[in-house]
């Protein structure tokens, strides 16, 4: 971390009041907080220090400064409100931040909150065609355009005229899916709910072209500075929501009905008297020998849970199932856990699930993601808890594009318990089932779609984060699109999780 200093004593509350008031604000939805918040809110001036350090921090990896760069700044908070980033050592060069005021947080908490747009600093050229301006939501400025993003105010300093910082938090923490409001059948805040659908940018990682701006202004206040070079990394997974294994007799007959592959439907009647593999065990294998034929990697989630009536299950004990687990080991391929459905909001059946998996795999570090992507701000803390390596939930089940604002794996910060979690966080950008089932894409726009995804997280460097189930490698259009982007992706990095990201 880098030094944290305050200019003068703050004459309203202190840090530490501040932490504690804002604490409490995000723990409860805003229904609650008429009563016992109105006073408190009235003294919270600004978002407490460490929130800040935080998203400074979050920015500026953007911008492609190194932690060991970053841990050389300092970080000054002034009375005015304004923060500044010395960015070195010894000099007033500097990033200067306006803290977002009283009447922001007050707004905030009765779910008011307005989007604004800014520019580049300076032309970035034809390489960033598809970051035309900068979109920020939960902006501390009353215009709707701000100018540039960065504008030099002396030789020595940058000002940014928005409160980044706060905005930057608010996105990656999912502040707005903390606030009551309308949840789909499963529970779940939809994608046209949020403020990246309902403005349009919900295909754009926003946080992560912050940095592009940003790295713009330091390349100017540091001229010998050569940023962290970005990189397309590639991170394919898959949940094994069915495996064919117990034997279920619609499944079965499903392969021939809807699924259109007889040949499945008499492989999983002799299965069970034969020892063969089961059609879905077969495409679960012939998915991970996909990923490795094109140079990616892949990683298969399981579930502890039998057969549910909202989803499917299996006995993870099964003989079969050990043995499909033996062979990807053999392999190399990374497995993790896939919590059922009725995990979402019980820590106590998440911890059973989490356990069983990982006695399965002998493991202790794993990730994972939850079943139908059934996820809130607190599913963080529940993984945080249970000392899981990473989650990979973070998409919309109902559109692609980047719910947090972001392709750049982090560490959340959580709301409700006012801090950093020691999880990481690999967002998802697209599952299989969301162009298809739920956009209602045709396959030649599925593709397009996907592929425009993929080319913005080149553009900023970060993970393109897919999820395909081996139910979803039969059916008609889709599997050619998945061979067809896995082709296009064929030889992209791997994101190693492993690598921290700080
Ligand atoms: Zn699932």
């Amino acid at each position: 971390m880098p030094t944290v200093t305050k200019r003068r004593t703050a004459s309203s509350a202190t840090a530490k009041d501040s932490s504690a008031l804002m604490k409490n604000k995000f723990l409860r939805p805003a229904a609650c907080l008429a009563v016992s918040m109105q006073v408190q809110i009235e003294q919270l001036v600004r978002l407490p220090r460490k929130a800040t350090v935080y998203a400074i921090k979050e920015l500026v990896r953007r911008a492609g400064v190194t932690t060991e760069m970053f841990q050389t700044w300092r970080i000054e908070f002034e009375d005015e409100g304004f923060v500044n980033v010395f960015v070195q050592p010894g000099t007033n060069q500097r990033i200067r931040f306006p803290q977002a005021n009283l009447w922001f947080w007050k707004e905030l908490n009765a779910g008011q909150f307005r989007t604004a747009t800014a520019k580049w600093m300076c032309d970035p050229g034809a390489k960033f065609a598809l970051v035309p301006d900068f979109r920020i939501p939960f902006s501390s400025d009353a215009r709707k355009d701000v100018g540039p993003l960065f504008t030099a105010t002396g030789r020595d300093c940058i000002e940014c005229p928005v409160d980044l910082p706060a905005s930057t938090l608010l996105t990656l923490s999912r502040f707005e899916e903390t606030l009551p409001g309308p949840r789909d059948v499963h529970g779940r805040f939809s994608a046209f709910s949020s403020i990246a659908w309902q403005n349009g940018f919900l295909h754009r990682p926003i946080v992560d072209e912050y940095g592009l701006a940003l790295e713009q202004a330091l390349s100017i206040l540091l001229p010998g500075w050569n940023p962290v070079e970005r990189r397309l990394r590639v991170k394919i997974g898959h949940d094994v929501d069915e495996i064919g294994v117990p034997f279920s007799l619609r499944t079965v007959l499903g392969h021939t009905l809807r699924r259109k592959i007889p040949l499945g439907t008499l492989r999983d009647l002799v299965a069970p008297w034969t020892g063969i593999d089961t059609t879905y065990a077969i495409l679960l294998r012939k998915l991970v020998a996909l990923s490795l034929e094109h140079g990616l990697d892949a990683a298969v989630y399981w579930k502890a849970h039998a057969p549910g009536p909202q989803e499917a299950g299996y006995d993870l004990r099964h003989k079969r199932i050990q043995g499909l687990v033996a062979a990807l080991r053999a392999q190399g391929i990374e497995m993790g856990v896939h919590p059922s459905y009725n995990t979402f909001e019980s820590l106590e059946r998440l911890q059973v699930e989490v356990s069983a998996v990982r006695e399965l795999l002998g493991a202790h570090e794993i990730g994972g993601r939850q079943d139908f992507l059934r996820w809130n701000p607190e599913t963080w803390v529940h993984w945080d808890e249970l000392d899981l390596a990473y989650d990979a939930t973070v998409g919309f089940a109902d559109h692609i594009g980047f719910r947090a604002g972001t392709c750049y794996p982090f560490r959340p910060w959580l709301l409700s318990k006012g801090r950093e979690a020691q999880l990481l966080e690999i967002p998802l950008m697209a599952m299989d089932s969301t162009p298809q089932g739920y956009m209602k894409l045709s396959p030649e726009d599925a593709f397009r779609e996907l592929i425009d995804c993929a080319a913005r997280c080149r553009t900023v460097g970060g993970v393109f984060s897919l999820l395909w189930h081996n139910t979803r490698l039969v059916g008609q259009g889709y599997p050619v699109v998945y061979r067809k982007l896995l082709h296009e992706l064929a030889g992209s990095e791997r994101y190693d999780w492993r690598q921290s990201c700080d």
